[in-house]
């Protein structure tokens, strides 16, 4: 057991403060993820957009007592019952007391590392290995500087074996990972183009990868990985290989594939095997094969390999959130069920705002290596400091632990016993995450819950929107303040989710387009400001119930705004300029009138004054933008002369932030960029793609040379066709300019041109030659075949696109 005190010892910090000497029990170093704060230590880490030092104040006030922290001033005053550590730099000192951790324990710990594979090979060497071994393994993909500390703190007496993966984007990372992780044996994946830019080349990539077995007894890898094989002599690392090619301790001679499985035939120890791996596609076979060995080395028996070969199942990473029947919203997380998976889960469910009950549906958790009576008695405590209103148990052993369990609860021996007597009307307006080991079969439950649906779908990649968001984010200059653009459904993608998700990683503002956009976004628990930019007059009223600020651009809004403010109430308002845009904002003319107003009102403050580019994106009007940056620079000293006082200050979109970085004032407005699309063009390549629209196939249909698809008979088929009608029409927001041929869609990874007009609720494409059937998965738009190239298609611009898409279709928010 650690206790406070031995911090300074283990980190070379200083304890600044200390009442009472007491154990360190949970490692914390993001607020938002406070669970229970008896025991836990809050390391204050300053990250690049992100200063944890800003969170102490509440965590105190949650009941956290232990801190590590960079900056002292004030701070034993302000918190005179905490224990306070002050060291150089709180993530070294997360670090080093991890490696601490780690080196009490003397048991077999693998590391692994690689471009690809590295999840499912952890998941999986962690299945194969039970039930003899207890594993601890990474989380999820927790394999970064912080993700690595906080997998090896989990490390527990009772663990057989542990598993850990390691993950670099840039020299000298792997080092630090390599203390904490201390190794006795390795895998290496195999190397690709993941965080090439990071290092000088691939062979600089490789060494540095390397560094996490310098002392490790002995390296699992595929000889037939050139640059790898080539480092791992060069180093002199004991290796156990694998090759298809040469000479290795394990001799691949054939693979085929039979039906759903892949047969490989090897030679090891001077003996002809093989084996039936439950996959054919060449990335599972890789990554079995790199288990096979695993286990071939540590002397399984071919049976056993054999029999939990069988039973592998493919790795969920995804992690969906999506609606459900009588207004319920579903977390979907059938990734595997371990108590830290389940902590992750719980997380993100209480990381979500109040929409009806928390409810709870958790499989037994398997191979956590606790006793049950323990392992039960922590998820108790779990869903309890996560609130957890409702529990719904499946599995015997959950069942019969199910007393430990406060609330509402109920158990069922199995799935199929909870599915017999599922009846939709239990369920209503709750949050309910589904969580389940993948042996019970829970996308069943998550089918019961979810609502009939034609097959289109929109898929949004939230780690794709985060991405985005740290992307433009990097370019900011510190202090300068972050609004984004939700209007319009967030621009398709689902206003609230992605609010949500903007107020979890702390931007500093929001903004709609209309009154009923922001009261919709404040129903949904969104606290974060939100600015209005068209509040109709009959809307005010709402507008202040809500907390909602006005863009103010015309002075008769501004007189209808005042006429129904009240004198003892504090209102905030946004001063819209037109620089040379001419859509809204007031002149120069307008400032008499208006600062007169305003000074008969000093209960209305002027927060923001701002103006809009009308040609940010393009090189052709930098002129034009030029004098519209001139022009609010003078317009907002001036408004700011005029009021007295300094407010903020802000004219760039995404275009502008990419293009005109020294005008980035007090605030940015991003809108289309952190939705995947970079509309200038340059940067693309550095933003990823955040939605998908799918749809599926209705009906294969063979047409003879000469007959005609569709309305109007357009669509004349010149040859024998094979066509497949598609199950979305200009009514879901497919355009119907994509009709005759403009637009292509993609099925099995190839192009299908659409034939004929594009219908309301459907549409057929020419599917000649391509192995389509129905019920298949159409790719409409996607990283595959771009907005960008799609919108240019048709003569219009990525944006049209992304906001048709109709909300009738169904959005599937997930994150990997
Ligand atoms: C929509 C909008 C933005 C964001 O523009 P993007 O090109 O999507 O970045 C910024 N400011 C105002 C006033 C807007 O209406």
């Amino acid at each position: 057991m650690l206790t406070f005190y031995q911090l300074q010892a283990i980190t070379g910090g200083t304890v600044v403060q200390l009442l009472q000497d007491s154990p360190v029990v949970h490692l914390l170093t993001d607020s938002r993820k406070l669970s229970q704060p008896a025991g836990t230590l809050f390391f204050a880490i300053k990250g690049r957009y992100n200063d944890g030092h800003v969170y102490l104040s509440q965590l105190y006030k949650l009941g956290v007592r232990q801190f590590v922290v960079e900056e002292m001033a004030g701070l034993m005053q302000l918190y005179p019952e905490a224990s306070i550590l002050q060291v150089q730099s709180s993530l070294e000192a997360l670090q080093a007391v991890a490696a601490w951790h780690r080196a009490q324990f003397r048991i077999p710990v693998l590391g692994i590392t690689g471009s690809n594979g590295k999840t499912i090979i952890k998941e999986w060497l962690a299945q194969l290995l039970s039930p003899e071994e207890l594993v601890v393994k990474s989380p999820r993909s927790y394999n970064s500087q912080i993700g690595v500390p906080l997998s090896v703190w989990q490390l527990d007496t009772n663990h057989t074996f542990g598993i850990f993966e390691a993950g670099i984007s840039k020299p000298g990372e792997m080092q630090k990972l390599q203390n904490i992780i201390q190794p006795t044996i390795g895998l290496f994946t195999n190397i690709g183009s993941a965080h090439d830019e990071g290092f000088a080349d691939r062979q600089q990539k490789v060494g540095e990868k390397l560094q996490l077995f310098k002392q490790v007894k002995l390296l699992f890898y595929c000889r037939d990985h050139e640059l790898v094989h080539e480092a791992v002599l060069a180093n002199a690392i004991p290796a156990f290989t694998w090759s298809r090619k040469q000479q290795a301790d394990v001799q691949i001679s054939s693979s085929t594939i039979s039906g759903h499985k892949t047969i490989v035939s090897y030679t090891w120890q001077r003996e002809q095997h093989s084996l039936a791996i439950p996959f054919t596609d060449d990335a599972s076979v890789e990554n079995a094969l790199h288990c096979l060995v695993v286990l071939l080395h540590r002397g399984m028996s071919l049976t056993d390999i054999q029999d939990r070969m069988d039973r592998l199942q493919p790795v969920a990473m995804r992690l969906e959130m999506k609606e459900a029947i009588n207004g319920c919203y579903l977390i979907d997380d059938t990734y595997n069920n371990d108590l830290a998976g389940l902590s992750i889960a719980l997380d993100l469910l209480a990381s979500q705002p109040r929409r009806g009950r928390r409810t709870l549906i958790l499989s037994d958790l398997l191979e956590s290596g606790m006793a049950e009576e323990k392992l039960y008695g922590e998820v108790a405590v779990l869903t309890k400091a996560h609130q957890v209103e409702r529990l719904i148990g499946v599995g015997p052993t959950i069942q019969a632990h199910g007393s430990k369990f406060g609330g509402d609860t109920a158990f069922y021996t199995s799935t199929a016993e909870f599915l017999q007597q599922f009846s939709s009307e239990q369920f209503r307006n709750e949050l309910i995450l589904v969580k389940g080991a993948r042996v019970f079969g829970f996308e069943k439950i998550v089918q019961a819950f979810q609502q009939k649906v034609h097959g289109t779908v929109l898929e949004v990649n939230l780690d794709a929107l985060v991405h985005n968001l740290n992307y433009y984010r990097s370019k900011l200059a510190s202090g300068t303040k972050l609004m984004v653009m939700v209007k319009a459904f967030a621009y398709g993608s689902g206003s609230f989710e992605v609010a949500n998700l903007l107020q979890f990683h702390r931007v500093d503002y929001l903004a709609v387009a209309y009154v009923d956009e922001g009261v919709s976004l404040r129903e949904h628990g969104i606290t974060l400001p939100i600015m209005v930019m068209n509040p109709s007059p009959d809307s005010l009223a709402k507008l202040h119930q809500y907390s909602l600020e006005p863009e103010i651009y015309s002075l008769e809004l501004l007189r209808d705004f005042l006429s129904t403010a009240r004198p003892d109430v504090n209102y905030k308002i946004h001063l819209k300029l037109d620089t040379g845009m001419h859509r809204l904002g007031f002149t120069g003319d307008d400032f008499g009138e208006l600062f007169t107003l305003l000074a008969q009102h000093p209960q209305v403050r002027v927060v923001s004054t701002f103006s809009h580019l009308a040609g940010a994106d393009e090189a052709l009007h930098d002129d034009f933008s030029r004098m519209q940056l001139q022009n609010f620079r003078t317009l907002a000293a001036e408004v700011e002369e005029r009021l007295g006082y300094t407010v903020l200050k802000h004219i760039l979109n995404s275009a502008g932030i990419v293009r005109f970085p020294e005008h980035q004032l007090d605030m940015v407005r991003l809108g289309i960029g952190v939705y995947g699309v970079e509309s200038t063009g340059s940067e693309q390549e550095a933003l990823q793609p955040v939605s998908t629209l799918k749809t599926t196939i209705s009906q294969i249909k063979q047409i003879r040379a000469g007959e005609t698809v569709g309305y109007s008979r357009k669509g004349i088929a010149d040859t024998d066709k094979t066509i497949a009608t598609i199950a979305i029409g200009y009514a879901d927001g497919y355009d119907r300019r994509f009709s005759n041929g403009a637009g292509e869609v993609l099925l099995h990874g190839r192009r299908a041109p659409i034939i004929g007009n594009v219908c309301m609720d459907m549409c057929m494409v020419e599917v000649t030659g391509i192995p389509a059937k129905v019920d298949d998965e159409v790719t409409v738009f996607g990283p595959q075949l771009t907005l960008v190239e799609l919108a240019q298609r048709i003569g219009t611009i990525p944006y049209e696109l992304l906001t048709n898409v109709s909300t009738r279709v169904k959005r599937i928010f997930f994150s990997e």
